[in-house]
């Protein structure tokens, strides 16, 4: 049980590095049975930290503690409960440069990537904490004159939450700030790759006066244990998932028996777009940011690049230039802008898909080989002559590689891009109005992005449809996930 001195030592406040979880009122620095799993840095293989992994009698206790935290939290007033969440926001920025190395140390990205991603679960704390004051309900003119028809907008209670490693800081925010602000309660379990992230946050949520109880982090090892306690415990009102679309089924299949209530949030087969009317330029650096930024593991990720014959050869030389821009390196080092894949298991995937592609006919235009920094290590690929026969058009890859489709027509385009069975988001460039139009329209995915690689805002919604999830985070849509809606029907009323 040492934090590593290479974290300790770039962190302004080290006590935001903690070995322990918060169970409703306490932290806990030991398992019941001792045991404990250890957090390591992807990009040096060092054991940053060891924590408790707990199981289904911590997550227990935690819900009991939410339930009673929960009661008195959703009596305060909306002012009041935004007030306490604007503090914890300002505690947030007051540490963003610690809150980014433990992002960078525990998950890889780089730096800068890591102070954006802060910034942005800021943001949605700072947006749900004005919306608290808003969850209005509503009066309908009733169908009879002695009637009054009320509708309330409650709280539903208290909520499990599951996040993946990808962006251990954001995915929590996007859960945490909407539930609290309406009143509900919430017991987490981040990744076992990256919790320290969302441990720090709890941390500075008890220094803002988020009251005890109101939010656990639980610490384990696999996340299934927790999953079967969420969506077998009936005082969890409802599970909000972010992750593979593989543990959302499992999570529906086991929430069926009690109707639990989800949110989930799933993977993605994005279709970037490049028409021949585009901006080529705008469409690279859309294309460089949608597909390389986390080194290509985010969920609205550039998973399929479809490029029109008459700009295919224009835009495939101006990518793999900018490609090989890139600098791949250790995350918290300046200048670096990809950093490691999570595991072996990720680089094990992307590898696999070059071969597959490669073994139906596609050429590698830059990269395809490893890198010698490391075994998690990849160097950023550009694939080129993929096609729909080839796994890269059927999986999420979720690494450094672009794989470059041709396409003749726009309907050949259409059909191409929605032959998933995911529905996250999608990307395209074009400048015909009535093009942009169609394709906005015909794309089956919940968000879109045209002229733009970078679609992630706390103002708007954000979510998917098909395979890719229910309902939406952020926005004022984002509060509802949270809400159960009453209605009263008051009788005897004067006529
Ligand atoms: P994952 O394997 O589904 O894991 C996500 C979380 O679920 C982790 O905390 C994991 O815990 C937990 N988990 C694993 N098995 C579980 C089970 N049986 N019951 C309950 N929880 C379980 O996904 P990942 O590989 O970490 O994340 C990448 C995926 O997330 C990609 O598909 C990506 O597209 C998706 N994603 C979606 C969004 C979105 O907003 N739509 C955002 C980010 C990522 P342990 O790892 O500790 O076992």
């Amino acid at each position: 049980m040492v934090i590593h001195p290479s974290l300790l030592s770039r962190l302004k406040d080290q006590t935001l590095v903690v070995e322990a979880a918060k169970v409703g009122t306490e932290w806990q620095s030991w398992a019941q049975d001792g045991s404990r799993f250890d957090v390591t840095n992807p990009a040096t293989g060092e054991v940053l930290a060891s924590l408790p992994a707990l199981g289904p009698i911590e997550a227990r206790r935690a819900v009991e503690a939410a339930k009673r935290a929960q009661k008195a939290w959703a009596k305060r007033t909306g002012k009041d409960r935004a007030s306490v969440l604007k503090r914890w926001h300002q505690l947030w920025l007051e540490n963003l440069d610690d809150l980014a190395v433990i992002l960078t140390s525990e998950q890889g990205k780089p730096l800068t990537e890591a102070r954006g991603e802060v910034l942005y679960g800021a943001s949605y704390l700072e947006w749900f904490a004005e919306e608290a004051k808003r969850i209005y309900g509503d009066i309908i003119p009733a169908h009879a004159e002695n009637l009054r028809i009320l509708v309330m907008k409650q709280p539903v209670g208290v909520v499990g939450a599951i996040t993946p490693w990808n962006f251990p800081n954001a995915m929590i925010a996007r859960k945490v700030a909407p539930a609290l602000a309406v009143g509900c309660a919430m017991v987490a379990k981040p990744a076992a790759e990256t919790p320290l992230s969302m441990l720090a946050l709890a941390m500075l949520a008890d220094r803002a006066g988020i009251p005890d109880g109101l939010f656990s982090v639980i610490t384990a090892r696999s996340g299934s244990e927790f999953g079967k306690e969420m969506t077998s415990n009936p005082d969890v009102a409802k599970i909000t998932f972010t992750g593979s679309t593989e543990v959302g089924r499992i999570l529906m299949r086991q929430g069926a028996e009690q109707i639990k209530k989800l949110g989930l949030e799933l993977g993605g087969n994005a279709p970037f777009i490049v028409f021949d009317d585009a901006d080529i330029d705008a469409a690279i650096d859309g294309a460089m940011a949608a597909k390389f930024r986390n080194a290509g593991q985010t969920c609205v990720c550039a998973n399929r690049i479809y490029v029109q014959s008459a700009v295919y050869d224009a835009f495939l030389e101006k990518l793999s230039a900018r490609v090989s821009t890139l600098k791949v390196g250790n995350g918290i080092d300046q200048g670096i802008t990809i950093g490691p894949l999570i595991n072996a298991a990720s680089i094990d995937k992307v590898q696999d898909h070059i071969a597959d592609a490669l073994a139906h006919g596609a050429r590698i235009v830059t990269g395809g080989d490893t890198s010698p920094l490391g075994p998690l290590f990849l160097n950023p690929t550009v694939v080129a002559d993929v096609t729909s026969a080839m796994k890269v058009a059927r999986e999420e890859t979720f690494g450094p590689l672009a794989p470059v489709f041709r396409f003749e027509t726009v309907d050949e385009v259409i059909a191409m891009a929605n032959d998933t069975e995911f529905g996250l988001s999608g990307y395209f460039y074009a400048r015909d109005m009535a093009r942009i139009i169609k394709v906005a329209e015909a794309l089956e995915v919940g968000i879109v992005g045209v002229n733009t690689g970078l679609i992630s805002t706390e103002v708007a919604p954000f979510g998917g449809v098909k395979q890719s999830g229910l309902g939406r985070e952020g926005s004022q849509y984002g509060v509802e996930d949270y809400l159960e809606i009453k209605y009263v029907c008051l009788g005897g009323q004067e006529a």
